[in-house]
């Protein structure tokens, strides 16, 4: 290592030294100060790979793929891994640790369909945007795989250990709904008990037509979170599950983004119902109805709507929804649909408005099972309680079009719930139950659109829920054990994403503001605004403007628009009037869904809701073991063979993939008790050993199998080690027993 080296290739154990130990610059430094010749990353535009030529202090000359020789500062060079190294599956064993070289390393696999890489104790799974049959091949060998994941986690179980979680994250498009969809094929696989017909998986074709809909940056884009949870006999085979959904986007179906779709559900009753079933409903084109054909996009390229209905049908069919319920669920969707085409007039003279008793409003009634006069009443007036009084008031046209929105979505995301209590239904955990679980999380990723709303803000401050757990779990948790357990240890830096949390959810926070807000009869989203404002002035997290704010995401910065947010936050103003109505409906299905809703608190603003709901899913999380999965998009364009660097970098930034990459590396993944150690491996001790206290009773087995010193270290309660250390003692003790 100390001549010349004029190619790539550096020695291994050279790389090994190195590793993760230098930053840019001082790697350079060393090579340098050994009058080596390096590869390295130059930020050229796009990262590029040249080589140094000479150097000093600050800066470096270096010969380009061009032939050029440019001067760059030393500290924007990074230093290139050897070439032997471009297909390494864990970027945790690549030579160096630097963003180019991650960037480079995955762009290598990418352009040969490896699209799964680990970085450490992480999955990362790029989109392909193509069918690749390896995701079908059950033998996966020593490949990163989701199926790998699953494998792990089950294995885990079945050695008795702690209830697993696999969690998938990644921004819109990146694919997660899939990987989740292969978790599920491969746990159905490894787990199907005797229940041949086990239907788990049907399960997503009706979530999917429920829940998802095109929107402009993914065809089949879900619109709400999805927990799975699957249970397991002591022998090791599935015997139920249960689905958890949070978050449904409920503004969709009442309006969105031009080129986007509602709820696939909806195109598929309208292309796919049969005759009988059209006139039933009154079922007219997709194109007929307001709240369908406002954003302009009514098909998607590919997809037939008509089909997907009847596999919808088969869907509902297998988990035992009956034929009636079934119908009773097409009513409410088509009741939905003629909501939004009934239609007011202003009567200037009056000062009133008057819902037009045509044929929308008639079919609304006829298929919730009410009077028209009921359903009039329902939206046009809002009646309030003074003592012993009912007030009767007309509502303004702005507040009817309110009523009537607010009934629709009401409508949707109760029947939504309803369908996820029916799937349950059939899934639930049967009598074998060992009380062991593998639970796959499909979270709703972080998104940015052209206009943020209510909608856009509860979806990031979820995703910044989710990314504070894998922040604890990876980053902070493990750091902080070590020192607590005096284990000698340089703490790496990470971004951690608390300030931003608190931001939202302290006491003061802008949830608390918002439900103040929402509580005050007076108040706008312009009052809002300018409290929020005034309240996080200066705070690094938060910029006010004229008509929105910003929030600093551990993500990337985004522009809310505050109009609309008092009104979905308070949703339940509209509750009572809506429930009442669905209440006192002819039809069984309006009654329950006019029930369904009363099981959270009356009082919660959605916000809170939201809140209490993410804290459940977390302490859930909190009691399994997980698995993190993290999913990039590689390019803008959903299609396949592109990768966009810069596109790519920001999702590895946000996944802190540099920083757990770090920890993994110099950090001590397995740890034991003094005790448990001891416990486990004190037979392996020589027969003329003395009896001695825990500790040393551990470093004499230790030290009997010439367990290197830097592979492990002795804390006050625990023993770390290194990753794969405990392998050789495990295998001494199955020889020895
Ligand atoms: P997300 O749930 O993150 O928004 P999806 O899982 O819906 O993203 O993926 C978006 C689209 O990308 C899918 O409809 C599919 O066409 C494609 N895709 C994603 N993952 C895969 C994969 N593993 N193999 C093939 N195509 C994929
Ligand atoms: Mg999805």
């Amino acid at each position: 290592v100390d001549g010349p080296v004029d190619h790539k290739c550096t020695s291994s154990s050279l790389a090994i030294k190195l590793c993760g130990h230098f930053k840019s610059g001082e790697a350079i430094d060393y090579f340098l100060k050994k009058k080596l010749r390096v590869w390295c990353w130059i930020p050229a535009g796009k990262w590029e790979c040249g080589k140094i030529q000479s150097a000093s202090a600050n800066d470096a000359h270096v010969l380009m793929s061009t032939g050029n020789v440019l001067r760059f500062p030393l500290e924007n060079i990074w230093p290139a891994n050897p070439e032997v190294q471009d297909n390494e599956n864990d970027l945790a064993l690549l030579s160096y640790i630097n963003e180019p070289s991650f960037l480079h390393n995955l762009k290598y696999r990418y352009s040969q369909d490896k699209i799964y890489s680990k970085a450490g104790p992480v999955l990362v799974a790029l989109n392909p945007f193509k069918d690749l049959s390896l995701q079908a091949n059950n033998s996966v060998g020593e490949n990163p795989h989701v199926f790998a994941v699953v494998d792990q986690a089950f294995n885990e179980i079945l050695r008795g250990g702690k209830n697993q979680s696999i969690i998938i994250s990644g921004e819109s498009s990146s694919g997660k709904t899939e990987t989740a969809k292969f978790a599920m094929q491969r746990v159905v696989a490894i787990g199907s008990g005797d229940v041949i017909d086990f239907e788990v998986l049907k399960e997503n074709v009706i979530l999917e037509s429920f829940g998802n809909a095109k929107t402009l940056k993914n065809g089949n884009s879900s619109r709400f979170g999805k927990l799975n949870e699957i249970y397991f006999s002591k022998a090791g085979k599935i015997c139920g599950a249960r689905i958890k959904t949070f978050l449904l986007e409920k503004s969709r179906v009442v309006e969105r983004a031009v080129g986007e779709r509602s709820y696939h559900v909806f195109y598929q009753l309208c292309a796919g119902a049969p005759p009988c079933l059209k006139e039933k409903l009154k079922l007219k084109t997709a194109n007929e109805y307001e709240f369908l054909k406002q954003s302009r996009c009514l098909t998607i390229d590919n997809i037939d709507d008509s089909r997907e209905f009847h596999l919808l049908m088969e869907a509902l069919d297998s988990v035992h929804i009956t034929k009636d319920d079934q119908d009773s669920l097409f009513s409410m969707l088509a009741a939905v649909l003629w909501l939004g085409n009934i239609c007011f007039s202003t009567i200037t003279s009056k000062n009133q408005v008057e819902v037009n008793l045509d044929e929308a409003v008639a079919n609304a009634a006829n298929l919730l099972g009410c009077e028209v006069d009921a359903l009039v009443l329902a939206l046009s007036t809002q009646t309030t309680q003074s003592g012993n009084d009912n007030i009767v008031q007309k509502l303004t046209l702005s507040q009817v079009i309110e009523t009537r929105d607010a009934l629709a979505k009401y409508i949707y995301a109760t029947l939504f719930e309803w369908v996820v209590v029916q799937i349950n239904k059939y899934l639930q955990v049967g009598k074998n139950y060992s009380g062991s679980s593998i639970s796959i999380l499909d979270t709703c990723g972080f998104e940015v659109s052209r206009k943020n709303g209510f909608d856009q803000f509860n979806r990031n401050y979820a995703s910044e829920r989710m990314q504070q757990h894998f922040i604890n779990h990876l980053l902070k948790h493990e750091q902080e054990e070590y020192t607590l357990d005096g284990v000698d240890w340089r703490n790496i830096d990470f971004p951690d994403n608390v300030d931003c949390l608190n931001l939202f959810d302290k006491p003061q926070g802008i949830l608390s503001l918002l439900d103040e807000e929402s509580a005050c009869s007076k108040a706008t989203d312009f009052t809002l605004l300018s409290k929020l404002k005034h309240q996080f002035l200066g705070n690094p997290c938060f910029k006010g403007e004229s008509s929105s704010f910003r929030i600093c995401h551990f993500a990337g910065e985004v522009l809310y628009n505050t109009s609309g947010f008092l009104k979905n936050n308070r949703e339940i103003v509209h509750e009572d009037s809506i429930k009442k109505l669905l209440l006192s409906c002819g039809n069984r299905l309006p009654r329950v869904l006019g029930s369904l809703g009363s099981l959270t608190s009356p009082m919660q603003s959605a916000a809170t809701k939201l809140k209490d709901q993410l804290s459940e899913l977390i302490q859930l999380l909190e009691n399994t073991n997980p698995h993190f999965v993290r999913c990039i998009n590689p390019n803008s364009k959903q299609l396949a063979g592109i990768y966009e660097e810069d596109f790519v970098i920001r999702q590895l930034r946000s996944f802190s993939l540099l920083e757990v990459v770090r920890i993994a590396r110099s950090g001590y993944p397995t740890r034991m008790t003094h005790q448990q150690f001891v416990e486990r491996y004190n037979f392996l001790l020589m027969e003329n050993t003395p009896v001695m206290d825990p500790l040393s009773t551990s470093v004499a087995v230790l030290q009997q199998y010439s367990v290197p010193p830097g592979m492990f270290q002795v804390g006050y309660t625990k023993i770390f080690f290194r990753s794969g250390q405990l392998a050789m003692l495990e295998t001494a003790r199955a020889c020895t027993l």
